[in-house]
């Protein structure tokens, strides 16, 4: 069983996770926990959206940098 005193190391690997980049071993190890522990979930889908939003705002040029400060002021908000 996992306990909440490994949160912090599964944390560590989560951008990795998201990325692709986390070996087979630990990913599985991650998503194993993931399914355990609603904390770690909220964690990688805060993230997860996080990345995705930054993507397409990244992606486009055309938007003003304003647009850029008031999506990630509202995700702080509504962490
Ligand atoms: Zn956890």
């Amino acid at each position: 069983m996992h306990n909440h005193n490994q949160c912090g190391d599964y944390l560590a690997y989560i951008s990795d996770y998201l990325d692709g980049e986390l070996p087979p071993e630990i990913c599985a190890s991650l998503e194993a926990h993931l399914r355990e522990c609603v904390n770690c979930r909220v964690v990688v889908n805060t993230m997860r959206k996080t990345i995705e939003l930054y993507q397409v705002t990244s992606g486009d040029e055309t938007l003003p940098e304003g647009v850029h400060t008031r999506l990630f002021a509202r995700l702080k908000l509504d962490d």
